[in-house]
């Protein structure tokens, strides 16, 4: 068997620890630096399945590096994270954690779909195509039952006349909503946005806020980078404020919003709201 390796860092080697059957992500010390610069500062965090949590905070308070490690992207220096009851990037087997393979931690990124600021698509396909595509090369699914439900995930976002268009023939708002389309499509438990509607003209906002809302209102567990507070507050069921690498807020939208306990937190809401 393989050497276990574990990461080591300011909060030491990680032990085995039971895993955290009723939470979607659960985060304890997590913490990530790049070269000297601390990005992530122990960032403790749970996620209930179904939850829409809401992430604000200034630029470059590691918000997205959170998501990044959520998503395998980055890996974490110390600390650990559970992504629906998997350690991420680790197995355990005799008491002891193993890093693990390549294709063991493409299958635990098959249950997190994420959404970026800017729209990902793949210009030489249809927005069907590009729905269509990760269910067949990845899961090698039949075309056919693929197909219809990639019309369906286009329905639900409300682009079924939109199905054989290319990218460059959708606005900003509809090429988003494909996106999430295209993430729903590999069926994952866990959807994180990084900002969705950050790089869209104002007008283009609310119809891939309300494609989020619907997403929420079906039940999916969500992870939302955003500085749209009225969607924070009307769909939002926990709002986080980042600052500096650290959770310094974290409680029902309604708290933080009407009630911040940290000057901070106020100062960053009369900027935003
Ligand atoms: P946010 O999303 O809250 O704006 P980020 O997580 O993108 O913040 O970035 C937090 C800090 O980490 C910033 O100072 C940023 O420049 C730095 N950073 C992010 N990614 C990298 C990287 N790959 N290499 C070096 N520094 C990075
Ligand atoms: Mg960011």
């Amino acid at each position: 068997p393989p050497e276990p390796t574990v990461p080591a860092g300011p909060a030491g080697p990680v032990e085995p620890a039971e895993p955290a059957a009723d939470l979607m992500v659960r985060a304890e010390q997590v913490h990530k630096s790049f070269g000297r610069l601390e990005v992530l500062k122990g960032i403790d965090l749970e996620v209930r399945p179904g939850e829409v949590m809401c992430v604000v905070g200034p630029s470059g308070s590691g918000k997205s590096t959170f998501l990044r490690c959520i998503n395998h992207l980055e890996k974490i220096d110390s600390g650990r994270l559970w992504v629906n009851g998997h350690l991420v990037g680790y197995r355990e087997s005799g008491g002891k954690l193993y890093e693990l393979r390549d294709r063991e931690v493409a299958a635990q990124r098959r249950e997190i779909g994420m959404v970026f600021q800017r729209f990902n698509l793949f210009p030489h396909m249809t927005a069907l195509e590009n729905i269509m595509e990760a269910p067949i090369r990845v899961k090698r699914l039949p075309k056919a039952g693929v197909r219809d439900r990639a019309l369906a995930l286009l329905a639900r976002v409300g682009l079924d006349d939109k199905a054989q268009s290319y990218p460059a023939q959708l606005s900003g708002g509809q090429q988003q909503r494909v996106a999430i389309a295209r993430a729903l499509a590999m069926e994952p438990a866990l959807m994180l946005f990084d900002e969705p509607t950050s790089a869209l003209d104002p007008e283009l906002v609310g119809d891939v806020l309300e494609a989020m809302k619907q997403l929420a209102l079906d039940g999916m567990t969500m992870i939302v980078v955003t500085h749209e507070m009225g969607f924070a507050r009307e769909v939002g069921d926990s709002l986080v404020f980042m600052d500096e690498g650290a959770v310094v807020e974290k409680g029902t939208p309604r708290e933080v919003l009407a009630d911040p306990k940290h000057q901070r937190t106020r100062d960053f809401l009369s900027k935003v709201l």
